[in-house]
């Protein structure tokens, strides 16, 4: 299939990429390389330099390059940014996003899977977390990640979108080639190994949450697990008609549909689906597996609460075994920790600027 990956040189973006072309894909990338880096592209991926607001450049890049499927990966994706400017938020996630949609509409691309996020959930009240648990994101980073499936809902409605929405957990880990550069960075893993080079001090955000060892809890996946999944979704986009007749609501409408509807694309409205994988770590427990991994102990001091963070999110995965026949092959926190280790040791200066 021929498939148009924003985001393409992002972290997320970029282990996609890899998968799409190691299984004989035709791959072009937009990229803005705001936050991405151009070197994360694997070769045999076009690159093309350019923001999701030109709505007409998009419609002919589609046009031209004949695309099958987008999987949107671009967004704008700190929590904490998100809160001081959401501004920036609304206008590259929301606005943004819409005129991707309405770029599918003009050039004729029906299929869309979109990388979403646990953070549309906020504080939840049950885990593992189904996807037709209330959609209440607690940032303006969930917020625009919720509204942009809303806009892919009512589009899957009126316009026959096939829509996948992969709403994931937190992500770790790296291939050989591509690996996690953010910054600033705010994620614990690569915080952890930041700290265990000596490269900065690591702080543990509250240590009095209601969980075994008072740290919060979280569903890690690797990211070569998450880019498999989104292959799935991509191929799953195919579908005009309902094979699976698996049950389930339209998951996380936020008009609740009693008597259910059809998870499948092509039924008007969104397919939703968590990736995750179905357990837990704490802080702690990250903290020590990096340990092991380096071979000696991560040094840490205890802080106060990072705001917003929920003790507990961990993802039901049943409906993306049944739906995409997905399940995490690197599910141990020493190969996701593992593979971000040898990244950073074969990657020591990172991505070239
Ligand atoms: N965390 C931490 N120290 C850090 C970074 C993160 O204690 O330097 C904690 C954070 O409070 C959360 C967990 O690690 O409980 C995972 O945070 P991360 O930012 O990686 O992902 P999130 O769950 O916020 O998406």
């Amino acid at each position: 299939m021929r498939v148009l990956v924003t985001g393409g040189a992002g972290y997320v973006g970029s282990v996609s990429v890899e998968r799409l072309v190691a299984s004989g894909h035709d791959v072009t990338v937009l990229d803005s390389l705001v936050t991405g880096h151009r070197s994360a592209v694997v070769d045999g991926a076009r690159l093309v330099q350019g923001t999701l607001r030109d709505r007409d450049g998009l419609e002919r890049l589609l046009r031209e390059e004949r695309i099958d499927a987008v999987l949107h990966c671009a967004a704008r994706s700190l929590v904490g940014q998100s809160a001081a400017e959401p501004a920036l938020y609304y206008t590259e996630n929301v606005v943004g996003g819409v005129g991707l949609l309405d770029a599918m509409l003009g050039a004729g691309v029906e299929r869309l899977v979109f990388s979403s996020t646990a953070a549309v959930y906020g504080a939840p009240e049950v885990v593992p977390i189904p996807e037709d648990a209330p959609v209440a994101p607690i940032n303006p980073y969930g917020e625009t990640k919720r509204a942009f499936e809303g806009a892919m809902r009512w589009y899957g409605g009126a316009y026959g979108l096939r829509g996948v929405a992969l709403r994931y957990f937190n992500v770790a880990g790296a291939t050989e080639r591509n690996g996690e550069q953010h910054d600033p960075e705010t994620h614990l893993v690569p915080n952890v190994l930041a700290a265990a080079l000596g490269r900065r001090q690591l702080t543990v955000f509250g240590t009095d949450y209601p969980t075994p060892d008072g740290t919060c809890i979280r569903d890690y996946i690797h990211v070569e697990d998450l880019a498999n999944a989104h292959l799935a979704a991509l191929e799953l986009t195919a579908r005009k008609h309902p094979t699976t007749g698996s049950p389930g609501s339209d998951p996380g409408s936020e008009r609740p549909e009693p008597g259910g509807g059809d998870p499948t694309p092509g039924h008007g409205g969104l397919t939703v689906c968590n990736l995750g994988s179905g357990s837990g770590f704490s802080v702690l427990e990250v903290i020590r597996a990096a340990g092991s991994v380096v071979g000696r102990p991560i040094p840490y001091q205890v802080g106060a609460r990072r705001p917003g963070d929920p003790a507990a999110l961990i993802a039901s995965n049943a409906r993306a075994r049944d739906l995409l026949g997905w399940t995490p092959r690197h599910g141990t926190l020493e190969e996701m920790i593992g593979s971000a280790w040898r990244w950073l040791e074969t990657h020591p200066e990172g991505y070239p600027p």
